[in-house]
């Protein structure tokens, strides 16, 4: 076909056809607009009672989100979505899992009607090549990331993805994996990693769970020194965390609630300020220290 020719027939072809062409390829490259850089979170999730008690903690949830321009969706990496491999949600209706055993009827009533962003979801598989990830249709929103989110957009009314983390790998890999999604902070994504910083359960003194800001010797040497290595932009040793000693061995005996913590902070650029809220301790052995990372 000569040259004239060719430009005659893209003439012709129906106007409607050449826009479902664009916007098709807008969905696969760029399906949300640039946004000034959104802030990133990390949040102690504590028990999930969180999601129905009106507390200091929830009351430092809320007063958050008060301060962060309504997101276009949230990518949220949960302690309790622990995966072989990485996953991300990709359904549009991601159903409320109640994951968790031994609490009041009312908790397990719960919904979190968000809707899911299939969009997102393909965007973060793009973000994160070589490196595969599974577009999962099985999963939904587990309670740490709706017992948090709820708090943040009470009214569901921001898209949720989660991603999932690989327990195969260290948490120098999660770090690296992580720089990777920090395009999306530009697309009016925030991100949030829900966990808590130090989270030993099976020493936890639950009929003091009230008491105030309680935390075990070891617990408070751990939140000292960890809070110390966020407020001086350190990570070195928050990634390391394993070769860290006795108390934070203590603190951090597996590290399911500590990685969401890894995600937030491989999101820190040069020009973000780093602030601690919800700085405290909870019976004797967890902590619920949450950190906004960018204004
Ligand atoms: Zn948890």
């Amino acid at each position: 076909m000569d040259r004239n020719l060719f430009l005659k027939s893209l003439a012709a072809l129906p106007l409607l056809s050449l826009d479902m062409n664009l916007q098709d390829l807008s969905h696969l490259s760029d399906s949300f607009a640039a946004t000034p850089k959104m802030p990133v979170l990390f949040l102690g999730h504590g028990s999930p009672m969180n999601a129905i008690e009106e507390n200091e903690f929830v009351a430092g949830f809320r007063n958050v989100a008060k301060n962060i321009p309504l997101p276009q969706a949230i990518l949220c990496i949960s302690a309790h979505w622990f995966t072989r491999g990485t996953k991300v949600t990709a359904m549009e209706m991601p159903p409320t899992i109640h994951d968790f055993g031994g609490f009041p009827p009312a908790l397990y009533q719960v919904q979190y009607p968000a809707k899911g962003s299939p969009a997102l979801a393909a965007e973060t598989k793009t973000l994160l090549q070589p490196t595969h990830v599974d577009l999962d249709e099985k999963w939904g929103l587990d309670h740490g990331a709706w017992s948090v989110i709820k708090h943040l957009y009470p009214n569901a009314n921001v898209p949720v993805i989660q991603m999932s983390i690989d327990y195969t790998q260290p948490a120098r890999y999660h770090y690296e994996l992580a720089k990777k999604l920090s395009a999306l902070r530009q697309k009016g994504i925030l991100i949030i990693g829900s966990g808590n910083i130090i989270h030993n359960l099976r020493m936890a003194d639950f009929p003091n769970m009230h008491k105030d800001n309680y935390g075990y010797d070891w617990a408070i040497e751990a939140r000292a020194a960890i809070n110390g290595h966020l407020q001086d932009g350190n990570y070195a040793p928050l990634i390391d965390f394993d070769k860290q000693g006795k108390a934070y061995q203590l603190a951090i005996p597996t590290p399911d609630h500590y990685l969401p913590l890894i995600y937030t902070l491989a999101l820190q650029d040069k020009t973000d300020s780093l602030s601690l809220f919800n700085d405290k301790l909870l019976a004797g052995s967890l902590s619920m220290t949450s950190v906004r990372i960018g204004e």
